[in-house]
């Protein structure tokens, strides 16, 4: 079961991360999108920690939510909508009493196909959460199985977002959704996992 105070711990690691990685995420977005996957990201954890903080000690059904409604409404582009909907999936989870990883994982993965409509193999931030899914339910998650996660979009050609208008010429370079989503379980396996 994820806690409240787990869940804060994870999504400022990963804020972290992201604030690192920023440039690095925009460069990624560069070639085979617009360039602002680390901005966007960034603007949208930011507006997830101060609202954390805001909020105290709320319940985890609170807290996903709260931070669900921070990335809608700041992160902009795809990616905004498509991480705002697992986490408010993960929100629908916990309320129904299942707060275990898996299940909040399983729960996501599920919103993030039905919203965006990817499914593996497209070159998208699904082909980290699908692996990841499956080595959380196997008690395998490792920053091994993460890196080949993301690793894996490299050679794909991409079939959704904006990165598809370049069909065959997306081959070659790493999705950024991927890249960011490999940053967000990187922070679980840091806060949560591994404590
Ligand atoms: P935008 O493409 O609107 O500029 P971002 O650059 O912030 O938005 O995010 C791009 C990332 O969003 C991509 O790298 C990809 O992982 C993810 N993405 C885009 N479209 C989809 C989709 N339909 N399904 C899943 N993920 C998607
Ligand atoms: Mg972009």
């Amino acid at each position: 079961m994820l806690t409240t105070t787990q869940t804060i711990a994870w999504l400022d690691n990963f804020a972290d991360k992201i604030e690192t990685n920023k440039a690095y995420l925009n460069d990624l977005d560069t070639p085979i999108g617009d360039g602002d996957h680390g901005s966007n990201m960034v603007r949208g954890l930011t507006a997830v920690k101060a609202a954390l903080a805001d909020k105290g000690e709320a319940d985890v059904t609170t807290a996903f939510k709260t931070i669900a409604m921070a990335l809608i409404s700041k992160v902009g582009g795809a990616a905004g909508p498509l991480y705002g909907t697992a986490f408010l999936e993960m929100a629908k989870t916990s309320k129904a009493g299942n707060a275990d990883l898996a299940s909040l994982i399983a729960a996501a993965l599920a919103g993030l196909k039905k919203r965006g409509g990817a499914v593996a193999g497209d070159k998208t931030l699904i082909d980290v959460w699908t692996p990841v899914l499956a080595a959380v339910r196997a008690n395998q998650l490792t920053p091994t199985v993460i890196k080949t996660a993301v690793e894996s979009t490299k050679p794909m050609v991409a079939k959704k977002g904006r990165a598809s208008y370049l069909g065959d010429r997306s081959v070659g370079h790493l999705d950024p959704g991927a890249v960011s989503s490999g940053d967000l379980f990187t922070a679980l396996l840091e806060t949560v996992v591994q404590s």
